[in-house]
């Protein structure tokens, strides 16, 4: 059986040799040793300042979205996981849905300029696929209108924009280190924000508002990241460069493999930006019409080979979120888009085995 994504894991032995100072301290969680040695390492492995390791990218999103003061409507992306809606939404925003460009699946920065009004208070967008938005757009936007931008950069660990990390760009950036991204730490999220104060607000709020022992400073909730996942982060630092030229290299060989159907314009990928270098962590790709998507997606389940519909329907149909909105882009890519497996474990012939179903599912009318 081939899943869309396995998450990786490094050898037992570099984990165990870890575990070994953890019995040592007796010091599990609360911004331990291995906490602060994880963020030392992914700010100088990605150029941060400051980055700050949280319990999940949810927790990640969600403590910037209070830091930058996101209240009432929020102009965002119909085009991601369902968390960057319901994070929106569970810290009591109004998501107003702009549509996305049709050639990289992220935000348009006209339809988010349409979309302010005088009670737009931030702009929350996602670098989807590992795919950078349109950054210098977006970010000028923000600051014309005067009001914060938030990336969702959780699939986007070591994607770069200008040849900086992505995480450095806007006001705050959040990204997963969830089993299933690229890079994780089982559960795990970065929080990084321009500004100093927005990410010592967000320090304390992880912690539950706490200054020292009997000093609260605002409300806060438990985000903290523990011992055992720094652990993972540290051994899967190791071995990034590995992660990363494995999933380019099954990206390229999907792209080489699905060549002609590529040049006849029948499977479309997701276009990149001159900007930008994804990660490659995903394999997304566009078929001619949902039948076809259909017809593929059967052909490989009868492999037991597993894509997804990532990401369909659009969010702007959660029933959480109204009234409904006309979106007629993504609503398009969403009923076109599959993403194929790829995973760090996955083999040149693996690869080569979804191809050729995808091809097959290519020959005749439907
Ligand atoms: C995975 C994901 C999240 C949530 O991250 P967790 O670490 O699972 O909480 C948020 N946004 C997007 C786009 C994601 O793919």
């Amino acid at each position: 059986m081939i899943p869309v994504t396995r998450p990786f894991l490094p050898p037992r032995a570099e984990y165990e040799a870890l575990l070994d100072g953890i019995w040592d301290r007796v010091w599990l969680t609360n911004n331990g040793p291995l906490v602060h040695q994880f963020q030392a390492q992914v700010a100088q492995r990605l150029g941060l300042v400051q980055p700050l390791y949280v319990a999940s990218g949810t927790m990640a999103l969600q403590l910037a979205m209070k830091a930058l003061g996101l209240e009432g409507d929020v102009v965002t992306t119909p085009f991601s996981y369902v968390a960057t809606t319901s994070a929106l939404v569970w810290e009591g925003c109004t998501p107003v849905f702009a549509d996305i460009e049709r050639d990289t699946f992220t935000v348009d920065p006209a339809a988010v300029d349409a979309a302010i009004t005088h009670r737009t208070s931030g702009i929350v967008a996602t670098h989807v696929f590992g795919t950078a938005c349109d950054i210098d757009a977006l970010d000028a936007i923000g600051r014309a209108r005067g009001i914060p931008v938030l990336y969702d950069a959780a699939h986007s660990f070591a994607t770069t924009y200008r040849g900086c990390s992505v995480l450095s760009y806007g006001d705050a950036s959040a990204c997963s280190l969830h089993a299933t991204k690229v890079f994780h730490t089982v559960e795990g999220g970065l929080l990084v924000t321009r500004d100093e104060s927005a990410r010592d607000a967000a320090e304390r709020m992880r912690n539950f508002g706490h200054v020292d022992y009997t000093t609260f400073d605002g409300v806060g909730i438990n985000a903290k990241a523990s011992e055992l996942h720094a652990a993972m982060g540290l051994c899967n630092l190791g071995h990034l460069d590995e992660l990363l030229a494995r999933r380019r290299a099954i990206h390229d060989r999907y792209h080489a493999g699905l060549a002609d159907l590529i040049a006849d314009g029948r499977v479309v990928p997701q276009a990149g930006r001159a900007e930008a270098v994804p990660n490659h962590s995903y394999v997304p790709l566009l078929f001619e019409d949902a039948e076809r998507r259909q017809h593929v997606h059967d052909a490989l389940v009868a492999r037991d080979i597993h894509p997804r519909q990532y990401f369909s329907p659009g969010l702007h149909e959660l029933n959480y979120v109204g009234p409904p909105q006309n979106l007629p882009v993504v609503e398009d890519v969403a009923a076109r888009i599959l993403c194929l497996p790829t995973y760090h474990d996955m083999t040149d012939q693996q690869v080569d085995e979804v191809v050729s179903v995808i091809v097959d599912a290519h020959q005749g009318p439907l």
